[in-house]
């Protein structure tokens, strides 16, 4: 697998239509650069909802054969798969690396993390299984069978290339779906390539199809009423209106958004442990994770001692290209994202936050790429819109708390609820942090925690648009329509 990616050694990025590489219709394309050089590595094609129609067709013609393929079989595609992902690790990594940004220890937890799905959804023969009950009455035996749904649409984000889409097709294919896949125009190569691995592995053709591209192919998706349930995972707003739109289409719908996600710091904590969770929280993938701590919440009078020591630890971050090793900081995806960071780093002046370390002064020291180094807000209140939005950039926002119950109602008083953390050496502290606070992914001692594949990844309010969310048994009953069977035999 070739993956040192340049502008003399471009990716070609077309659609995948039933079992085909093609171009799209549209014949329109745009710019994929690597954004720690800027350097264009791929063309992407965007798309029309004719090339989107084409892929449904697909779908729906395979999927009156796959989903009779028995579970079994279906089970040992994604043990072949796994393997071959094993064997990839290195190249999966690089080539993330390249087009996301993010460091190759990033890159390196990102794919396992993303093998972990394909594992979990190797259990299919488990996974499937209905229930029964013989004798619910004198010889009557009742029973609940699973079926797959249909025709999956999946639409993914640019920060996770490779883990989010393998939250979807695995799952959806081993129940029997069969599956449209739109990446992030902004990050098309590690879905040329996971498709192209699980086609080695031995899925059918039209059972996985790709169609690139942004607002057109969301929309087909959306709208088509040969799709039977969406995907989606991104933004807020474009999380609700996936929802509202595909709902209206008659289409079961899982839409996981944005996040604004708070870290408690209590008096009794191990400082420097903590300190280490939220750099690596804070600042891991550039902030442009959903479970990035973006708000730290210090409680008492753990506050200055704890703000010296996380501006020490983010003075000793490396900004730079994610290929180098020693690199702990990696850029932003684009210049207009960097540039959208630090208009919230100057409203963040604005608003009289204190500014405890400003990291405008890498985005100097590295013009090539996108890079922004670690920003931190001491002071930061509720009334301020840094504390609000999701920025998705390594800036921190610092608030102080004089007791716990005020940090716990800070933190839920944002309209996000992804995840929450708190450090303390009180069990009595946890207790009452996971009764009170609302967000669906709680850590204590850890980093922002994101579930491993068996378990849902559990946002709430603003941060999930849905009933079922992703992975776990919630990924498979969103995967599966059920049928109860009664029956008396005479
Ligand atoms: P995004 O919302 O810009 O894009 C997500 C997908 O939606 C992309 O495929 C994009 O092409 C499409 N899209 C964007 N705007 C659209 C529009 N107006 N109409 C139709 N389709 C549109 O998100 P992003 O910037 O790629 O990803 C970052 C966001 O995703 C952050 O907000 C992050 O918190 C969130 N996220 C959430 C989770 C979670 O599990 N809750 C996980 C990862 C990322």
């Amino acid at each position: 697998m070739e993956t040192t990616f340049s502008k003399k050694n471009q990716v070609a990025i077309k659609n995948f239509i039933h079992g085909e590489w093609v171009s799209s219709e549209s014949g329109q394309v745009e710019d994929v650069p690597n954004p720690a050089t800027g350097e264009i590595i791929a063309q992407v094609p965007i798309s029309s909802k004719e090339d989107v129609d084409k892929a449904v067709q697909s779908a729906r013609e395979a999927f009156k054969s796959w989903k009779k393929v028995p579970v079994p079989k279906r089970a040992r595609i994604m043990f072949r798969y796994h393997q071959l992902l094993e064997e990839n690790k290195e190249e999966l990594a690089k080539a993330l690396t390249q087009e996301n940004g993010k460091t190759m220890k990033d890159a390196s937890g990102e794919v396992q993390r993303g093998i972990e799905c394909v594992e979990f959804a190797s259990g299919a023969p488990s996974l499937m299984m209905g229930d029964v009950l013989p004798d619910i009455a004198e010889g009557i035996d009742s029973g609940m069978y699973r079926y797959p749904v249909g025709v999956v649409g999946g639409i993914t984000p640019f920060n996770f290339p490779m883990m989010v889409p393998l939250w979807m097709f695995p799952l959806a294919l081993v129940c029997g779906n069969t599956f449209v896949l739109k990446p992030s125009e902004r990050t098309p190569i590690l879905a040329k390539m996971l498709v192209e691995l699980i086609h080695e592995a031995g899925l059918p053709k039209g059972v996985l199809n790709v169609v690139n591209g942004a607002h057109d192919v969301v929309n087909g998706l959306l709208e088509h009423e040969e799709v039977d349930a969406i995907s989606f995972v991104g933004s807020q707003p474009v999380a609700e209106y996936v929802y509202k739109t595909a709902s209206s289409h008659g289409k079961r719908v899982q839409a996981l958004a944005g996040a604004k996600n708070h870290s408690i710091v209590m008096p009794d904590c191990n400082l420097d442990k903590s300190v280490e969770g939220i750099i690596n929280a804070a600042f891991g993938s550039a902030g442009e994770r959903c479970m990035a701590c973006s708000v730290v919440v210090a409680v008492g009078d753990v506050a200055d001692e704890l703000v010296g020591k996380l501006k020490e630890a983010a003075d000793q971050l490396n900004v730079g290209n994610g290929l180098d090793q020693e690199t702990t900081l990696g850029p932003l995806i684009r210049d207009s994202h960097r540039d959208r960071a630090v208009s919230y780093i100057e409203t963040g002046e604005q608003e009289n936050a204190k500014l405890v370390r400003d990291g405008r002064v890498e985005l100097r020291e590295n013009e090539s790429g996108y890079f922004l180094g670690a920003t931190i807000f001491d002071y930061v209140s509720e009334d301020m819109k840094i504390w609000r939005d999701e920025i998705f950039a390594p800036v921190l926002s610092i608030v102080r708390a004089e007791t716990l119950d005020d940090a716990i109602e800070t933190a839920n008083k944002s309209e996000f609820a992804n995840g929450a953390v708190i450090y303390t050496t009180s069990g009595k502290a946890v207790q009452q942090f996971r009764e009170d606070m609302d967000a669906g992914m709680l850590g204590v001692n850890v980093n922002v925690p994101a579930p491993m594949a068996f378990f849902p990844f559990s946002g709430n309010k603003k941060s999930f648009y849905g009933d079922l969310h992703a992975n776990g048994k919630d990924g498979l009953n969103f995967y599966t329509k059920r049928k109860m069977l009664t029956q008396r035999w005479y």
